[in-house]
């Protein structure tokens, strides 16, 4: 084929994956896409237009080489392309599920300044997906035993991710984990119809075979303390204890029967298994008529159990527009499919309570916007006489998660900012306590998985510069 004849890449349309059906899905909890087929993969990957200086890769926080494992997809090595992305990302299955890759590495596609970007979340999952079915996670090439002892507080995606940076380099690491699983947000709080507890426990698994030692149930910070795990031999420690201490309004009838926090909510429902009823007869309210106040993933991932487990009717009462939501596109599009119904530009100003002290109602204010705040998102103001009540038996809170005290309120030589994050140095992540790096939730407040992550490499690397000064 000569050049002139050659397609333009650009001219392949995006392409999109199969999935359940609006009406089929909302009676079960299993994952909704069911990803690309190998030839829609190569079709996808071969979009990809290899640019000299990708600028996808500079939206990347753990530094996948992109174009090279969308190349080896264009030549069905497959397997090849999941290991080029583990050998900087041990979790490929999780972010091809939940990054906000709108917001990063497809975001600074060249493609999508012209049409669609290349869909390489979608591709990062089908090879993961393929390199776990196949059986053919590999263990990479770990140098000679160190000898230096590292904790990690936290089993969540920071944790993970700077567990494994570590072992690869020939520490010993281990995870000090507070729940029965491994995880963090990925196992507690991600429904199942979004991100399979199966997938987690499978890249959870991959850090095992690197030589990670994985210690649940262990509360540092009640069981033993940092200070006791230096006592003990540990060389250095990471804290990634995330933020999973619920917000809620501060409105009156918070403390009626029938209000969850999402947290609450969400861990009853996945990992107390609520979810798979009658197998586990795990206590949640399966009441016919939800709130879930909020606008985020974590709002929307209620918003869905929700109805999944029986609702009737659920609306989603958010305070500014649609454009301000901070949920990934695609979770706010599933939710608009699946009927929950969208309560914009409203805010709730109290619970309403019956004799028995059951939720039996929510009174709400309409609201305009404003000019932008410090977030720059537009300020939202309430009209007026507007009040108007909704009708339900539930409301779960999801406006946002604070820093887990459990680890911090033990360590008062950790400085905190005002908000009650962990100050780590931006550049290293160390912490006012000697020794001892931070990262994800618990420094940035609540974010990403991705940026968890990415901060995971960069306590992982900062620790072996530390061990070796
Ligand atoms: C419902 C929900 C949906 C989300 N959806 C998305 C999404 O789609 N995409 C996305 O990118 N992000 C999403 N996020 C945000 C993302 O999950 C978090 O930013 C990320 O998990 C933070 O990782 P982390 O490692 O800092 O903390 P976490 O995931 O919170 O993990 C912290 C771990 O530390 C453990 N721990 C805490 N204290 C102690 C202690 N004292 N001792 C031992 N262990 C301790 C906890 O049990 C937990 O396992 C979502 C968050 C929620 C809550």
């Amino acid at each position: 084929m000569t050049e002139e004849n050659k397609p333009k890449k650009e001219k392949v349309p995006r392409q999109k994956m199969l999935e359940q059906t609006p009406a089929e899905r909302v009676k079960n909890f299993n994952e909704v896409p069911h990803g690309f087929t190998p030839e829609t993969a190569m079709l996808e990957a071969s979009r990809c237009l290899q640019c000299k200086k990708p600028k996808c890769m500079e939206g990347c926080p753990v530094e996948i080489n992109i174009p090279q494992f969308l190349k080896l997809i264009t030549e069905g090595k497959f397997i090849e392309a999941a290991w080029s992305i583990k050998q900087t990302n041990a979790l490929p299955a999780v972010c091809g599920r939940v990054c906000p890759q709108e917001e990063q590495c497809e975001k600074v596609c060249v493609l999508a300044k012209k049409g669609e970007p290349v869909s390489i979340g979608y591709l990062e999952r089908f090879v993961a997906d393929i390199e776990r079915t196949k059986g053919a996670v590999k263990k990479p090439d770990i140098p000679e035993k160190t000898g230096r002892k590292i904790a990690v507080v936290g089993a969540g995606p920071s944790g993970l991710t700077c567990a494994g940076d570590l072992a690869k380099m020939g520490h010993n690491v281990t995870i000090f984990e507070a729940l029965h699983k491994s995880g963090g947000v990925l196992i507690y709080g991600i429904p199942e119809f979004r991100l399979p507890k199966a997938i987690v426990q499978t890249e959870v698994d991959y850090l095992k075979m690197l030589g990670v030692d994985i210690q649940h149930n262990m509360v540092i910070g009640k069981i033993t303390q940092l200070d006791e795990l230096f006592n003990s031999g540990y060389h250095a420690a990471f804290v990634g204890t995330g933020a999973g201490l619920p917000v809620f309004m501060k409105i009156p009838g918070e403390n009626y029967l029938g209000v969850y926090s999402a947290n609450e909510y969400l861990t009853r429902s996945n990992l107390m298994k609520a979810y798979l009823f009658p197998e586990y007869d795990t206590p949640v309210l399966r009441s016919p008529r939800v709130a879930v106040i909020g606008g985020g993933n974590v709002a929307m991932d209620s918003a869905r159990t929700a109805l999944r487990l029986g609702a009737q009717k659920v609306y989603l009462v958010y305070r500014r527009s649609h454009n301000e939501m901070p949920a990934r596109r695609d979770e706010i599009h599933h939710a608009e499919q699946e009927g929950i119904d969208f309560r914009l530009l409203t805010n709730p100003v109290e619970i309403l309570g019956n004799t028995d002290g059951f939720v039996r109602g929510m009174k709400c204010i309409k609201m305009e916007l404003g000019e932008p705040d410090d977030s720059g998102r537009c300020r939202p103001i309430p009209i007026k006489g507007s009040e108007f009540e909704l009708e339900v038996d539930t409301v779960i809170v999801a406006i946002g998660n604070g820093p887990n005290p459990l680890l911090l309120s033990a360590t008062p030589d950790i400085k905190l900012n005002k908000w009650g994050n962990i100050e780590a140095d931006p550049v290293t992540l160390a912490t006012t306590k000697k020794g001892v790096y931070a990262g994800g939730d618990i420094v940035t407040g609540a974010a990403t998985v991705i940026q968890a992550m990415g901060q995971g490499k960069i306590a992982a690397r900062s620790i072996d510069k530390y061990l070796k000064s």
